[in-house]
């Protein structure tokens, strides 16, 4: 299908075709959901084993009784697991809730009101505090920076990972950065995973930028590979090390993909002095976090290969479906400019991009034919995608048939969009 190429007659021609087929997918009455970045059931029940894990034993190693209060830093097995996943030393990895969106909130409100370097370095106190958003992103993250009060401008993703230059410049030349969000590894919602020459850059901004900058490094991803063959992610703990910045990045990420979405465990690395200022702010917030469920993970992941052999199971049950969206893609934009998108080896997303202009219509043709996306714009900071271009799969939830059907509905939907757009210029 080559829009540029084709005469009228020829559009027209195609116009009709995909009428006929999307009037006929319309009268199947179809309910299907593509929007939903979650395990499925099936996923979750993986981790059934950790119900009853205690077996009436609430005790850690340290001899910790794991029901009372107290222990603001997360169990000793804990930290160690969310140094296995984040690749920081134990030492500087905190454990806390059920969820690592709690403690970037948390993390950016500190840094806002309080300061992670002492009060005179809360962001506040400048006339103003931005945030760099690379895009497409986590809608979430740009919820965070809306409801305290951040301002955001982006930089472009590419399959490297966020566009540098375009980084590099906006720190030099914008004194209200304070930081910018990265999802390093399988990245909501390209899939990408960061260059190590990216991660290198990113670790020596500490270098380039105001004192109190600092980048949150979201790796809720770090472990979610579709293939052993899938991409490593450069070690930022490292990284910065070697280049003495080690203030400016505050590593978050969660089992929440791991286990079960709503009651697993959060993690914060830190250097020292960011994690002494954040736990002063959180003693005021908690006496501590959900220890008897830290414990059960600690059990369930007892063992040197447990957390990779749970990971290549979820792997089995996703891959399926992420083949059949990117084999769908493959098949319909291919060979033609109607489509562009990153074939993810990982994390929960693919990500689409229509012809611009486009991406609206075709989340409402699909939802009129009974296929849910989630809504254009939302992968953009203020839900404005300048483009109207993208659209983020979400292939996890339904069965591989059900994404199978969602995705010719999907591929119907933006051709019909395209070739429409290319009749009415
Ligand atoms: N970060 C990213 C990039 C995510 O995609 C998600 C979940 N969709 C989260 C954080 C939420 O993690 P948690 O459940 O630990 O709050």
């Amino acid at each position: 299908m080559d829009l540029q190429a084709a005469s009228k007659d020829q559009l027209q021609q195609w116009a009709q075709q995909l009428e006929a087929e999307y009037e006929t997918i319309k009268a199947q009455k179809l309910g299907l959901d593509l929007t939903r970045g979650k395990p499925s059931a099936e996923q979750l029940s993986l981790s059934n084993a950790m119900d009853g894990i205690l077996d009436g034993n609430y005790s850690d190693d340290a001899g910790t009784d794991c029901r009372n209060y107290g222990g603001l830093d997360g169990i000793a097995g804990a930290r160690a697991l969310g140094a296995e996943l984040i690749g920081a030393p134990a030492s500087n990895v905190m454990a806390g809730g059920n969820s690592s969106l709690t403690l970037m909130h948390q993390a950016m409100s500190v840094a806002y009101h309080y300061g992670l370097n002492g009060p005179e370095s809360a962001w506040n106190k400048q006339e103003k505090a931005t945030f760099i958003c690379p895009v497409p992103g986590y809608d979430r993250h740009y919820g965070v920076c809306e409801h305290i009060g951040i301002n955001m401008v982006t930089v472009g993703m590419d399959a490297n990972g966020p566009d540098m230059d375009a980084v590099e410049k906006l720190i030099k030349e914008d004194s209200s950065i304070v930081g910018m969000w990265a999802v390093p590894r399988f990245s909501n919602p390209t899939g990408v995973v960061y260059s190590d020459d990216v991660v290198a850059r990113i670790a020596k901004l500490g270098n380039i930028a105001n004192a109190n900058f600092r980048v949150f490094w979201d790796n809720a991803y770090a472990v979610h590979a579709l293939s052993d063959d899938a991409p490593q992610l450069a070690n930022i703990w490292q990284a910065c090390k070697e280049a003495g910045t080690e203030d400016s990045v505050l590593q978050f990420a969660s089992t929440s993909k791991i286990t079960f979405a709503g009651s697993g465990v959060a993690f914060l690395a830190a250097s020292d002095a960011n994690l002494s200022d954040f736990k002063k702010s959180l003693g005021f917030m908690t006496i501590g976090p959900d220890k008897v469920n830290q414990l059960r993970h600690v059990k369930f992941f007892a063992g040197d290969h447990a957390l990779a052999e749970h990971m290549n199971k979820h792997a089995a049950i996703i891959r399926p479906r992420f083949e059949s969206v990117l084999n769908h893609l493959q098949a319909a934009f291919g060979n033609n400019e109607l489509g562009q998108w990153e074939s993810a080896q990982g994390g929960y997303f693919i990500s689409f991009d229509t012809q611009p202009g486009l991406a609206k219509e075709v989340v409402s043709l699909a939802s009129e034919a009974g296929v849910k996306l989630t809504p254009a714009g939302a992968t953009f900071p203020y839900g404005q995608d300048p483009q109207n271009s993208n659209i983020r799969i979400a292939p996890t939830v339904p069965t591989v048939e059900q994404v199978d059907e969602a995705m010719k509905v999907f591929v119907c939907c933006v051709k019909l969009a395209s070739v429409k757009q290319a009749l009415a210029a």
